[in-house]
Order: C-alpha cells, then structure tokens, then sequence
C-alpha cells in the first residue's frame, strides 16, 4: 500500500464512523504561548477539551504536521541515529469531543490495525496506565487480542500531557512487535527499534495547572495519534521509516546531488546524514512555509540550529555547498497533494533556505578546523571536557550553536562545559549592554551593536532555557 493509500484509508475509515475530517493547522501554534511547534494533534483542540471553544462537529480526524524538537517533546537528537522518530513527522489522529470514550477509541483502532490493514495481531501489544482497569478490561473483553499481550505501565508511558501545562489524561497505546521470532514483549516501552509504539490513545480528562495540580474537566473526551511514517514502515513491511515511500524521494535527491547512496546500514555515518538532511529538509520545509523564520531566538533559532545540525552533516557526504534548499522542491512536489502550502511558498521558502546556508557555510570550514584543534588540545591535557570559553568562542564567532559543539563533542568522545558557556554568554551580554549604554551617551549610532551582534551570534536564551529543550 502506496503511503498516500494509507493516508487515505484512515480518514475513510473515520469518516466510515462519523468524523467529520479537518484540516491540518499550521506547524506554528496560532494562540499558545506554552508550545513553539504544533507536537501533536490535539493542539488545535486545546480549546475545546478545556471547554473554552466548540466546534460544529463533535468527532473529528485528520492527518497532522508535528514538530517536536523543542519543550516537552523534544526528538531532535535521535533523528540520524534512530528510524523511527523525525523532527517533522504527520500524526494521524481522531476526536471526540465529549462524545464516545474509551470503548469506540479501543475497538476501532483495533478494527482499523487488524481487520482493514490485516496487521497479525498476535504481534500488536496494548499498554494501559497502571490503574486503568476499564481500559484492560475493554481490550481483553471486546477485541481478540491476546490477554497477555495487554500491559500496565506508569506515568512516563501511559499518562499523556502536551506541555507543563494543560489538557492531559491517563493513554492507551498500541505497540507492534518486530522481533523476527516475536519475542519482543519485553521490549515494549524501551525505545526498541524491534517494538515501536504506533498509536496513542488518550483519554482527556485533566487540565494540568501550573502549579502541577490535576484540574478535572468537565467533560470527558478521546485523543488519538498514530505516527503516519512509521504505520507506513510497518504496512510496507519495512523495519525503517526512511524506508517507505515516504522518504524515498528525498534520498532520490541527495543522491543526485551528493553522488551518496542510502543503505550502507543503520550505523554507517553517511547513511545517519543522509537521514538527518532529509528529515531536517522536511522540518524547514514544512515550518517556515508555515511562515516561520530562522532567526536569533525562540523558534527561529531552533530552526537555524536545525539547518545548522544538517549542513554540518553534509560534510559527511563530502558536500560542502548549500543542500537543502534544494530538497525544498522535493518536499514540495512529493507532499504538495496533501499539504499544498509546501507548493504556494515553495520558491520563497528555497529563498530564504539558501541564504540562511550560505551565511554559515562562510564560517562552517573555518569553525570546525577550530573545533578539530581544540578536541587535539583537551585530549593532549588528558582531559574529556572542551571547555566553555572555546564552545562560547565556536558560537560566537563562527556561528556554532551549543548543541552542534555538543553533538560533534560527543562523536569525538568528549563533553562540553555547558556552565562554562553559560558565564561566557552572561558575561558578553553584560559587555553589550554597557557598551551600549555608553554609546548612547557618547551619541553613537545606535543599532551597530544589533548589527555586530546578529552577524557574529545569536540572542541567547539561557543555558537552562536550552536544557529545558534538551536540544542542545
Ligand atoms: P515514542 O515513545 O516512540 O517517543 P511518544 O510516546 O513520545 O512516542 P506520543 O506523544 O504518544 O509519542 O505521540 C503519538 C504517536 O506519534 C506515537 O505513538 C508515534 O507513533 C508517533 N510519534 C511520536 N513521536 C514521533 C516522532 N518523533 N517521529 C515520528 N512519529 C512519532
Ligand atoms: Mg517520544
Ligand atoms: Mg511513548
Ligand atoms: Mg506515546
């Protein structure tokens, strides 16, 4: 089954069952302050589930653009190293909204995995959050699948919340065991490329308040997600999401470019770049044809971070000019069908793409020779850690950002002084400052030091802001 075909096959189903089908909202949250990138379906519900808005429709499915590579869900830094989480992925998801519970979410999504899709079903595991006996109790007396495949699990698996704050509820998810010999129960909920969750159904009940309080809702509903890229994989009968269909077209491409084939294997360093670019391409894509912009902070410094991470991960496949404008156009033709903004924005967002590569490919060379000679030095002193002012000097000077140092840091087995970075970065702030101030009593120009300072850095937002990311 071509992708599209599974696409489709899911909203036909939930139309079967009196959805109504939406569109996807934007990858940039419209009204939510707590949230930089849309990282789930619900997010363009939130209103509803805490009973400030309402819809003409108490049912709903869709196919939605996620980003999570920020916050709470934050999946940046196993992109390139596992197949099965993206920055940019599409979850298939469907709602009630005060309407039918735990029981119809169940045994649907149990009819549409083995009865439409024909998945084996002596494969699929159901979790459910430890005291939900309802739950247990549906899918072992109302589906057909096996009694020992349904599993307990606590808080981290089994209990769903969007940010630090907002609608939550206790989740039931559904797992697929790809063992060869089907021995994979234990490998549910350990981040197991052989046992991969594909369906999360959460039962909305909470509201989780900033001070961490559990504030019931009054009303109960249902939120799905099914992670599109990997029901392809395992539809496909592929044990990669960059497997599928999918992803081909944008291997076709930098193959093209780059004269690299994909499928050395897993750990082949030229094939984890080649997963990192095509996911990072679809991420940029996808965001700033939603009309977001790299720049110094808050999201458009993630998302320079992110075309910085790929360009960095070119190298590795001898490429040295700008690569992912040019899978702009890839993304655009392979997906514009089902998200035709990708078409509309197409050449303005190549546009910005390039000129975004081309500033940092002037100071890429330079800033890892740098690199290169500080990880000989900290090794020459016996040490494993580089240490703040040098990652500070990398940011600063060649555009480096701290999770880039980072990342390469670690391939060359060493740590990075994020404290250390930190001070540098409070320090330099302070200096601007008081230049600044002076400047403006000398009656200089003001704006130079924006000007200096945009070239050569990037507003910083805090260590522990980035921490909190857990992106860098
Ligand atoms: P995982 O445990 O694999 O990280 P999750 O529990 O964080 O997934 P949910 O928040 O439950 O994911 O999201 C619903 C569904 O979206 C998941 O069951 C999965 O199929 C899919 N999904 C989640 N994160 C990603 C990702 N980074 N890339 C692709 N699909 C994803
Ligand atoms: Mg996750
Ligand atoms: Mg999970
Ligand atoms: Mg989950």
């Amino acid at each position: 089954m071509k992708s599209s075909d599974i696409r489709q096959s899911f909203l036909d189903f939930f139309v079967g069952k009196s959805h109504t089908i939406v569109r996807s909202a934007p990858v940039i949250p419209a009204d939510d302050p707590t949230l930089l990138f849309t990282n789930a379906g619900m997010n363009q519900f939130k209103d509803v589930f805490l009973a400030k808005g309402t819809r003409p429709y108490s049912r709903a499915a869709d196919t939605q653009k996620c980003i999570r590579a920020s916050g709470k869900h934050n999946d940046l830094e196993d992109v390139g190293r596992d197949t099965y989480h993206h920055t940019f992925f599409e979850m298939l998801g469907n709602w009630s909204f005060g309407d039918y519970y735990k029981e119809e979410a169940i045994t649907w999504a149990w009819e549409l995995l083995t009865v439409v899709w024909k998945l084996p079903e002596e494969r699929l595991y159901a979790t459910v959050y430890h005291d939900d006996d309802e739950s247990f109790r549906i899918w072992e007396e109302k589906t057909s699948i096996r009694p020992d495949h349904i599993l307990r699990f606590g808080d981290k698996d089994n209990f769903w919340e969007m940010g630090e704050t907002g609608p939550c509820g206790p989740c039931s998810e559904i797992h697929i065991d790809l063992t060869p010999d089907g021995s994979g129960r234990a490998l549910v909920n350990a981040d197991d490329p052989q046992a991969i969750e594909l369906w999360n159904l959460v039962f909305i009940q909470y509201d989780r308040q900033v001070d961490g309080r559990l504030e019931p809702l009054p009303q109960r509903h249902v939120d799905t997600g099914m992670g599109f890229e990997r029901v392809c994989a395992v539809m496909q009968g592929k044990s990669s999401n960059y497997d599928t269909d999918v992803f081909r077209p944008l291997f076709d491409t930098i193959t093209e470019l780059t004269g690299v084939e994909y499928g050395a294997s897993m750990h082949d360093p030229q094939d984890i770049a080649m997963r990192v670019i095509a996911d990072h391409a679809r991420t940029l894509s996808f965001a700033l044809s939603d009309g977001a912009m790299p720049s110094n902070e808050g999201r458009g410094y993630v998302l320079r971070r992110i075309l910085r991470r790929a360009l960095r991960y070119a190298k590795d496949l001898g490429y040295n000019k700008p690569i992912l404008h040019r899978l702009v156009a890839t993304v655009a033709d392979s997906m514009g069908d089902v998200f035709p903004e990708l078409r509309d924005r197409q050449d303005a967002v190549a546009r910005i793409v390039k000129a975004e590569e081309e500033s940092f490919l002037v100071t890429l060379d330079r800033g890892i020779e740098i690199f290169n000679g500080l990880v000989g030095k900290v090794r020459g002193e016996g040490s494993s850690t580089l240490e703040g002012e040098d990652a500070f000097k990398l940011y600063d000077t060649y555009g480096f950002p701290f999770d880039l140092t980072r990342l390469m840091a670690s391939s060359a087995g060493l740590q990075v002084d994020g404290e250390g970075f930190e001070r540098c970065m409070q320090e330099q702030k302070t200096r601007a400052r008081q230049d600044r101030r002076e400047k403006q009593r000398g009656g200089a120009e003001e704006g130079s030091w924006e000007w200096f300072s945009d070239l050569h850095a990037t507003e910083f937002t805090g260590y522990d802001g980035l921490e909190a990311d857990a992106s860098i």
